[in-house]
This record gives structure tokens, C-alpha cells and sequence, in this order.
């Protein structure tokens, strides 16, 4: 494992860091600045952001040239993702499109689908949701029964989906629909790229503890889809499933752990606040949260060593996930701790405003859920990675 960056590759960070601290406003470097804006505030300041950075030559780092990508490395984009957490750089809205989609499409799309789908998604000009759970198929994603029937040239989609990111603010969804009649789990499914914005679809927002609603419910109506609009094989959407969800491994984690470590450093900046650093309990709590993120840091070393050297990370990504997931649940479990009853209250004292470090405690209960629950990922562990039986 080599820990340094390439000439060229500092070279980037420092182009990256000049452009970002000329471009980043002020107001956004306030410690839970994005958690007072609403819902739709919130999305459109990110949406214009991300249309300014795309202008500028910093989307699609690791992105061939011919999709208006940079042609970077991994390494790049783990600098890219460092440099952008370090100067309070919003997340894209656009994530579950340039994550998964755009990967699978490059992969296996037709030539229409490229020259169709990628630029417009790069400068966020059409937005993506995934429409792969429903309210009986989340972790058994085989289950789905939402069903697509061919009509001429055009499928007739009719279903739910639940848990879907964005379905607000999204343009297209990428699903899973079962397109074979009498089918079973994984046979005869497809995955559909539909438009949303068609009388038979309709997105109802659902209410998160922390009173935002990122995600919602989609339902489908004798929506309609062209049939030329299969991602990968008609019937064969079990396999594009899997490869689009392949695509979730990568070398974020140095990214993570920058924003995970500054969320650290913001809780013992409270702890010393409320006199609670000299306690030898909340002491320790803090000293076992760091030395997790510090394994965090070097597991994501090796990580993207691995993506760089061009390996398959196969079912090492189950780990990542479970590391960092629960790491980062562990740290707002230890402000809970550390703060005690005062952690329950937003403003607990006449100077204290506690509420976005809520959101950031709220948020964290939820990512051992979404991109495969932890429980599912110890399974494949055991299985794919220990060898043990069923
Ligand atoms: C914030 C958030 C955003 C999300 N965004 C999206 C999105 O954009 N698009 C989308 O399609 N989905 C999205 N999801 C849904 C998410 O992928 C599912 O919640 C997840 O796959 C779990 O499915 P489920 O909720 O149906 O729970 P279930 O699958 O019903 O699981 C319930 C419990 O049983 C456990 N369990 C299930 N099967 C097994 C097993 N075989 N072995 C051991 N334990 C098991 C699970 O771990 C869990 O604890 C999102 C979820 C969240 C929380």
C-alpha cells in the first residue's frame, strides 16, 4: 500500500482546492447550515451548485472524456472527495444516477442510452431515483411484483415502490419490474428506465423523525415506458441489478472519514463545552470512537490500493459497508452518551443550538438500513467471505 499521491495528482488537489475556495459561500462552512434550510432550498442550492462545479471541469472525475468525465484516477477521486468534504462542498442530488447508473449504462447500455442519458445526468439536468424496493421486497429484492406488460412497443408499468431517494425532486427511476407473467424471484425482471412525469406516476412524500422527507413512495398507474428504454437485457434485470449495484464499492471511504472526523472533532469541541472532557467515561467512549475511525481511514487506504491495482473487491465491499455504517453510527451514539439528557434537547442552554448535530444523530440511525442492511451484510460475510454454511 503507498500512501503518497502522484505529482500530477497534487497538482489536481491544489487546482480543486483554489476553485473550491473561491466558489464555496461563507455561510456554508456553519456547522449544520444545510440542516436550517427546507427541503426544497436545500435541493435547489445543491442542484445550482452542482451545475457551477460541472461547468467548471470538477464532476465525473473518474469519468472517460468521451462522457464528459475528467479521466482521473481512483486516487483522484478520493482527493476530489477529501478536498470537497474539507471545504463543506454539498453532497451531489444527484447521487443515485452518477453512482450507479451511469456506471451501468457506459457498461452495458445501447449507444442511444449513452448519448441520451449520461451528459444530461453529469450536469444534473435530469435527476434519478431508484425504484428497487418495495413494501415487500427490500432486502429480498428477488420479491419484487411490480410488473411491466408489453403493449406494442411500450411496456404498461403497474406497482409500488417504497423508500425511494429523491422521489420529489426525480426526473427518471430506474427499476426493477417484472416483465415475465408467472415468473419467480430472480427470473423474468427488468430493469425499466421510466419518466416520472407522466399521469401514471405518482410520488407521495413520506415523513423521516427528523421531519425532512428525502425519500418517498412512487406508485405506478398504467405508466408507460418504450420498450427500447430496458437498461441490459429484457428479462435479464436481475443481472444489470447486480451489476449496478456492484458499482457502489469505490474508494469513498477517504471522503467518509474526512467528514466522519470532522463531526468528531465538533463533538468533543461540545464535550469540552458542556465540562464533560474530564469525565474518564465519556473520555474513553470518545478514544474508542477515534481509534474506530482511524481503522475507517486506513481500511479506506487499502481500498482504494485495491481499485487502483484495477482488483475486484467482490465481497470485501460487505465489509466496508459494515465498517463504516456502524462507525459512524458508534460516533453519534457517543454524543448521545457524552452530552447525556442535555443530547436530547436542541437548545439546551441559552447560547447552545444542538439541532444540527439532531440531524446528524437522526440521519446516522438509518445507514446500517439503506444500501443493504447490516444484518444482510454479516450474511454475506459469513458466507462469501468466511465460507461458512447457510
Ligand atoms: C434513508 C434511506 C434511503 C433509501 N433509499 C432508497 C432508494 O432510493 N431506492 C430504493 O430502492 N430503496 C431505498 N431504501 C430502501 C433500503 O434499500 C431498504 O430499506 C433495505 O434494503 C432494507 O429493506 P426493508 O426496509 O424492506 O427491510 P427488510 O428487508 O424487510 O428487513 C427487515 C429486517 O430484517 C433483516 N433481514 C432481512 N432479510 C434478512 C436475511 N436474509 N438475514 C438476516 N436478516 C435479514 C434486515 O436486516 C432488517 O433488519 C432506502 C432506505 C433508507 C433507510
Amino acid at each position: 500500500m503507498d500512501l503518497t499521491y502522484t505529482a500530477e495528482e497534487e497538482q489536481f488537489r491544489q487546482e480543486l482546492r483554489t476553485w473550491l475556495a473561491e466558489n464555496i459561500p461563507t455561510e456554508w462552512t456553519v456547522p449544520g447550515y444545510w440542516a436550517t434550510l427546507s427541503d426544497e432550498e436545500s435541493f435547489e442550492k445543491r442542484r445550482e451548485w452542482e451545475a457551477r462545479k460541472t461547468a467548471a471541469g470538477f464532476s465525473g472525475i473518474q469519468w472517460p472524456v468521451e462522457y464528459g468525465g475528467r479521466g482521473g484516477t481512483p486516487a483522484m477521486k478520493a482527493i476530489y472527495d477529501e478536498e470537497t468534504v474539507r471545504a463543506h462542498a454539498p453532497q451531489t442530488v444527484n447521487v443515485l444516477g452518477l453512482t450507479f447508473l451511469a456506471p451501468t449504462i457506459m457498461a452495458i447500455g445501447t449507444e442511444e442510452q449513452k448519448a441520451e442519458i449520461i451528459g444530461p445526468m453529469l450536469r444534473n439536468e435530469v435527476i434519478w431515483c431508484q425504484g428497487f424496493s418495495e413494501p415487500g421486497a427490500g432486502s429480498d429484492l428477488a420479491a419484487v411484483a411490480t410488473r411491466g406488460v408489453l403493449d406494442g412497443d411500450e411496456y404498461v408499468v403497474n406497482g409500488q415502490k417504497i423508500w425511494t431517494t429523491n422521489a420529489m425532486h426525480g426526473d427518471k427511476i430506474f427499476t426493477i419490474v417484472r416483465t415475465e407473467a408467472g415468473s419467480e424471484k430472480h427470473k423474468g425482471l427488468s430493469m425499466l428506465l421510466i419518466d416520472m412525469d407522466q399521469p401514471g406516476v405518482e410520488a407521495r412524500p413520506l415523513k423521516q423523525m427528523s421531519g425532512a422527507s428525502e425519500f418517498g413512495e412512487v406508485f405506478f398507474t398504467d405508466a408507460r415506458v418504450p420498450a427500447k428504454d430496458c437498461l441490459g437485457e429484457i428479462g435479464q434485470g436481475w443481472r444489470t441489478a447486480m451489476l449496478l449495484l456492484s458499482f457502489e464499492r469505490g474508494a469513498s471511504g477517504v471522503g467518509q472519514y474526512t467528514e466522519f472526523r470532522r463531526q468528531y472533532d465538533e463533538i468533543v469541541a461540545e464535550a469540552k463545552r458542556f465540562g464533560r472532557a474530564e469525565d474518564p467515561v465519556a473520555r474513553q467512549e470518545l478514544a474508542r470512537c477515534l481509534v474506530e475511525l482511524e481503522c475507517l481511514r486506513y481500511h479506506a487506504m487499502h481500498i482504494l490500493t485495491q481499485v487502483e491495482q484495477g482488483r475486484d473487491l467482490g465481497s470485501e465491499s460487505s465489509m466496508t459497508k459494515l465498517q463504516w455504517s456502524e462507525a459512524f453510527q458508534d460516533l453519534w451514539e457517543a454524543f448521545e452518551h457524552v452530552l447525556g439528557p442535555e443530547a436530547t434537547l436542541s437548545a439546551p442552554r441559552p447560547d447552545v443550538d444542538l439541532s444540527p448535530f439532531h440531524a446528524q444523530d437522526h440521519w446516522s440511525r438509518s445507514v446500517t438500513i439503506w444500501g443493504g442492511s447490516s444484518q444482510v451484510q454479516r450474511n454475506i460475510v459469513a458466507e462469501r467471505v468466511l465460507g461458512l454454511p447457510r
